[in-house]
């Protein structure tokens, strides 16, 4: 992908000089990712008053909403001039998070009123370490990048690039590029009142895993259709998409299961299997429209049912 580091953008708001999420929790040693993939956060379980992604979300609990406790207290994470430390590979993957958030929402604000009769605002990026506190609970770095749809930010450590990487993903440009313009998908589907509906759903037990999955692969197939648009203003490179779906197989359900337990359930599926996950970015990449996209009459497979 053709890109010039050009700063950080406005959309974005770094946390990562903050002190921890706070709020009643403490990430002992500095945490550590677990193998989930990247997840839309979903609040059901607050509404049901079950923790429908318990165990995803881990240590979550006790601090959802109550606001309370002292901040961590930390090694200071800033430099004697108040900037934030980082390392150069780090400094760099901000300026790539940045143009790919700024380009993949001027995409939308072109593309959403023409394909879907609606007006595109911006969502936030938070980068953060550790922990923060997010409009759906405290999150942590162990959780994966995700996307708040109460509070309509984007939250990622930097840090789950490494992870990528031992699950066999790329961590490239155009990779770490899906991986953000998956989660503003989300945020497409929380602006189309998709999410909404999907969370209704989801309040029937038996519907969790399908609309869950439904939900996922629709975030990868609109990743497709701002890759398709890097496509048609020539900014796409050869090997981009490959790294793309080298990412996209590597958070399928089907090879983390596989990577931490050696088997797979296709019932508890929650982001559909690698091939998958593939098939719907490349349709949206393909066809570039969001109405290709509709994973919940389509079927995961892409071919109704
Ligand atoms: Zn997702």
């Amino acid at each position: 992908m053709q890109w010039t580091p050009g700063g950080t953008s406005s959309d974005i708001e770094d946390r990562r000089g903050d002190s921890g999420g706070g709020g009643g929790f403490n990430l002992g040693g500095g945490g550590g990712f677990g193998i989930v993939g990247f997840i839309v956060v979903v609040v059901i379980g607050l509404i049901s008053g079950r923790g429908f992604l318990g165990s995803i979300l881990g240590g979550l609990g006790a601090g959802v909403g109550s606001g309370s406790g002292a901040p961590v207290q930390r090694e200071s994470a800033r430099n004697a001039d108040g900037s934030i430390q980082e390392s150069a590979s780090e400094h760099r993957d901000v300026q790539l998070v940045s143009f790919v958030l700024d380009d993949a929402q001027k995409t939308w604000t072109a593309i959403l009123p023409q394909q879907a009769g609606r007006n595109y605002r911006h969502a936030k990026l938070v980068l953060f370490r550790d922990a923060t506190r997010s409009g759906c609970g405290n999150a942590q770095s162990s959780t994966g990048p995700f996307y708040c749809p109460a509070d309509e930010r984007v939250y990622i450590d930097l840090g789950f690039w490494d992870e990528l990487r031992k699950l066999g993903g790329n961590t490239g440009d155009f990779a770490q590029a899906y991986v953000i313009t998956h989660e503003i998908g989300h945020h497409v589907q929380n602006i189309l009142g998709i999410e909404q509906r999907a969370q209704s759903a989801m309040r029937d037990p038996s519907q969790r895993s399908k609309t869950s999955v439904e939900l996922e692969l629709q975030a990868d197939c609109y990743a497709g259709i701002w890759a398709h648009s890097t496509q048609r203003r020539n900014i796409l490179q050869s090997g981009d998409i490959d790294q793309a779906l080298q990412n996209a197989a590597a958070v399928g359900d089907d090879h983390i299961q596989k990577m931490q337990r050696g088997s797979v359930s296709p019932e508890s599926f929650t982001h559909g299997s690698s091939a998958e996950r593939q098939g719907w970015f490349k349709r949206g990449f393909t066809t570039g429209e969001v109405k290709q996209c509709d994973t919940f009459t389509a079927g995961a497979d892409g071919y109704g049912g």
